[in-house]
């Protein structure tokens, strides 16, 4: 029997999970400056950590390709997501949020592919009928979302493009092997510079 995917307006993925693992909303400059300029207006505590970053050794500074959206009040939620209405800022909300529950998995420091967030309840109830699905089964079953999250796929990509077209001109220097202790010391002390694309 083939399924759709239908939400269930619970509101899980707007909201940090329990125990160790670490959600994560990931949203692009772009997103965070317009989620900021929304906050203001509305007078809504957003807060937004970064998310995927680069050290570039060459120019000792922090590459900011993504944030994610900072889950810390009282709820553990989105300030975005009221009980009542859900998400507030639906014909803006992020790419990641419009693909949800598709999602981009890392597969390596510079590839990522299209995915089903195990952690939506629609897809923990349909866990069976959706573990090892094919593409096109994926696309028909995720009718609106598949196509948002091939934008975010591209988004990501072009992004990805833009970091290794800067390193194939040596402007950028990313460094394959690093050490954590290293690592945290460039987070702690480097400047940041943002790399965006449209
Ligand atoms: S922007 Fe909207 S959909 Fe995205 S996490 Fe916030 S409330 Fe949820
Ligand atoms: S967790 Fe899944 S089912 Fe629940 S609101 Fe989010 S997308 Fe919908």
């Amino acid at each position: 029997m083939s399924i759709k995917y239908e939400c269930r307006m619970c509101g899980t993925c707007c909201h940090e999970v329990p125990g160790d693992y670490v959600k994560r909303i990931p949203i692009y400059p772009d997103e965070a400056d317009r989620l900021i300029e929304i906050a203001k207006e509305r007078n809504i505590d957003f807060k937004i950590i970064e998310d995927l970053v680069f050290p570039d050794i060459k120019n000792k500074k922090v590459l900011v390709l993504t944030y994610r959206i900072k889950l810390d009040n009282e709820n553990k939620g989105c300030p975005y997501y009221l009980k009542s209405h859900g998400c507030t800022v639906h014909d803006t909300k992020p790419l990641a949020c419009q693909a949800y529950p598709l999602a981009l998995k890392r597969v390596d420091a510079f590839n990522f592919e299209i995915s089903i967030d195990p952690l939506c309840n629609f897809v923990i109830e349909k866990y069976c009928e959706l573990e090892n699905l094919d593409i096109e089964k994926l696309k028909e079953i995720f009718k609106e979302e598949y196509p948002k999250a091939e934008k975010f796929y591209r988004k990501n990509k072009k992004l990805i493009f833009k970091i290794r077209k800067l390193e194939a001109k040596k402007q950028i220097e990313i460094p394959r092997q690093i050490s954590l202790e290293e690592f945290n010391r460039y987070l702690q002390s480097w400047e940041r510079e943002e790399i965006s694309v449209k």
